[in-house]
């Protein structure tokens, strides 16, 4: 039994893959593919009517008959010429389904990418999941192509050919499919090798594309602690593998060919020696020894497709399984089916509460740890406390990028856990220390922030956000395309580009994390003024990383480790809070 399921060529989980990349992706071409088996089916016929052909001449030849120089090279060039509008046809058929394929993978992948929770997409690198929209989906498309050629057209070919051998001469052709297989045994063996070393090419390409994708990314810090020599060799090392792989690779398929070089010839060889003296004592004629050499010549190239299928079609396989197991992963940050939309009642101002608030990205240590607040309506609560202690969580759970372990945060009496995650979000104007920039112009920069508004709201945000002057001392205003990730713009002017979008978005809940962080005192002091235009009649959440002017804000959320450690107004806390006292001290202000 064990070894029964050893040699299976399709194993259970590998039909479950194939059976849901029907359903998926392949059953929109049913009609394709069909056209696709027809054209497959006449390539296959015409090219087992070759070897046939061949041997009508040559007998005809030798008998002297006219039809030889007159009815066959007809036949020949008709076969030819249908044989290569097949093939053409075919080959374009083919590739029009498996690169429409490849695209609708990579279509739905990088979709549920999008959707995908924090918490999934942190668990592997940007390079893993590239890796798996590029490398892992030519895998399939190769697997999908090399199924319909090669298990149709080849199979067909190998079966059209074989029987036209043994019509021909079954004894020499029992003798032949006998010994062949045995003489392919080594090659086998090596196809085995071949695909072990594959998956870990594959693992090594993945390793690659991340080191590479990492190295880019932290230049600017490589460049500043002058670490180029350590990424330099870092990348080496990387590529040294690579190169060691591939070339083992490389070197197993080496093996192959001379292997069927000298077999073929081997065969060549003892099939002409056989059949000539077949013909000598009159049992086989000249020309069906030349359609039988010819027919032996042309199964090796299907052949050894067919040898080569399993390594490709495992491949596929295991690169489907892992494009489902990403598929398969469902956000568990979703709006339920029965999510009502947030909406906020006109004249009234959204409140916040945090209800016994457990919350941890890794199960392991807790981010948040039993937090209870109430922030009426309206307010300006300002959240501090050290590097760490959680402030960013409760950001990200309020914009619900992540849902608590236990308990429970409302927004105007309403379990955010219950409503459409889009209309919530709507209501949410964000600003945060890292801004994100586009390789784009600065009106769709901004535009980000509220894709229905019009060029003269657009200008008016980037005026509120003080960013307005800059913009038009470009050469070409507005229109001035931004280079990838804003490298071209300070950490300030990032963040005004972020500010003028939630300006832009106008939320009756602002969510500022350490928004102005990277700016000078002169200009925070700036857009602190614009700010606070902004945020009037709305409910502003501050994280706060000076802790200079505390009394204007009208509630304090002061946080140690993941803990409450205090809450109140600046007076309040002056007077309870040993901590908060402590904390301004150490920040040497009043
Ligand atoms: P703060 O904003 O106050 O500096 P955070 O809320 O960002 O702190 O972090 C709170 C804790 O959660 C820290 O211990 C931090 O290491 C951890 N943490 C933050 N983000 C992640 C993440 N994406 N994955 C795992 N742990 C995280
Ligand atoms: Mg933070």
């Amino acid at each position: 039994m064990v070894k029964m399921k050893k040699i299976k060529f399709i194993t259970e989980a590998n039909k479950n893959l194939i059976k849901n990349f029907y359903k998926d992706f392949i059953h929109k071409y049913n009609f394709d593919v069909a056209l696709a088996f027809v054209l497959l089916i006449l390539v296959a016929i015409t090219a087992s009517i070759y070897p046939y052909l061949i041997q009508s001449v040559f007998d005809n030849l030798l008998d002297n008959h006219r039809d030889s120089w007159i009815l066959f090279p007809l036949i020949i060039a008709l076969v030819a010429f249908i044989r290569g509008v097949a093939i053409f046809l075919q080959i374009k058929q083919v590739s029009k389904i498996s690169l429409s394929l490849a695209v609708d993978v990579q279509k739905k992948l990088t979709e549920h990418l999008i959707n995908t929770d924090l918490i999934e997409l942190n668990k592997l690198s940007s390079g893993n999941h590239v890796s798996r929209i590029m490398n892992d989906v030519v895998l399939i498309k190769e697997g999908f192509e090399r199924s319909i050629n090669n298990l149709i057209r080849d199979t067909l070919t190998i079966l059209a050919l074989m029987s036209y051998l043994i019509w021909l001469d079954w004894l020499l052709s029992i003798l032949v499919f006998v010994i062949y297989p045995i003489a392919l045994r080594p090659i086998i063996k090596i196809g085995k090798k071949q695909n072990m070393i594959a998956t870990i090419l594959q693992q090594q390409l993945e390793i690659v594309t991340s080191t590479l994708t990492e190295m880019l990314q932290g230049i600017r810090m490589v460049k500043s602690y002058n670490l180029e020599k350590l990424e330099i060799k870092r990348s080496k090392s990387v590529l040294n593998s690579l190169f060691k792989k591939m070339f083992s690779l490389v070197l197993g398929r080496a093996k192959v060919l001379p292997i069927l070089e000298i077999l073929g010839g081997v065969a060549a060889a003892s099939v002409i020696s056989l059949a000539g003296y077949r013909v000598s004592i009159g049992e086989m004629s000249p020309g069906s020894v030349v359609g039988y050499v010819t027919a032996l010549l042309m199964i090796a190239q299907p052949a050894r497709a067919l040898g080569t299928f399993n390594t490709v079609f495992q491949e596929a396989m295991s690169a489907l399984s892992r494009i489902y197991n990403q598929l398969d992963v469902k956000p568990k940050v979703t709006s339920l089916p029965s999510s009502t939309l947030f909406e906020i009642r006109k004249g009234t101002i959204p409140s916040i509460a945090f209800e016994n608030v457990d919350f941890s990205y890794n199960c392991n240590t807790k981010a948040l740890d039993n937090i209870n607040f109430f922030i009426k309506g309206g307010t300006k609560v300002a959240l501090i406390g050290q590097s760490g202690s959680g402030k960013s969580s409760i950001i990200n759970l309020i914009a619900r990028f992540y849902d608590p372990i236990n308990g429970k945060i409302s927004i105007n009496d309403q379990d955010i856990k219950n409503v459409n995650i889009s209309s919530l979000r709507k209501n949410i104007g964000l600003v945060s220390q890292d801004t994100v920039i586009y390789n784009t112009s600065f009106f769709e920069n901004i535009r980000y922030g509220n894709l229905k508004a019009t060029k003269k709201q657009i200008i008016n945000a980037a005026k509120n956000a003080g960013i307005h002057d800059f913009i038009i001392s470009n050469h070409l205003g507005y229109n001035s395309i931004l280079s990838e990730n804003g490298n071209n713009l300070s950490g300030g002017q990032k963040q005004r580009i972020s500010i003028a979008r939630a300006i832009l978005k106008d939320a009756p809940i602002l969510l500022l994390d350490e928004a102005t962080s990277s700016l000078d005192a002169k200009t925070e002091n700036e857009i602190n003024k614009t700010l606070n235009k902004l945020i009037i009649n709305k409910t502003t959440i501050s994280v706060a990383h000076k802790l200079s002017k505390m009394n204007s804000f009208d509630q304090i959320i002061f946080l140690g480790e993941g803990k409450l450690v205090g809450i109140g107004t600046h007076k309040e806390l002056l007077k309870s809070s040993t901590f908060y006292r402590k904390l301004l001290k150490f920040h040497e202000i009043e």
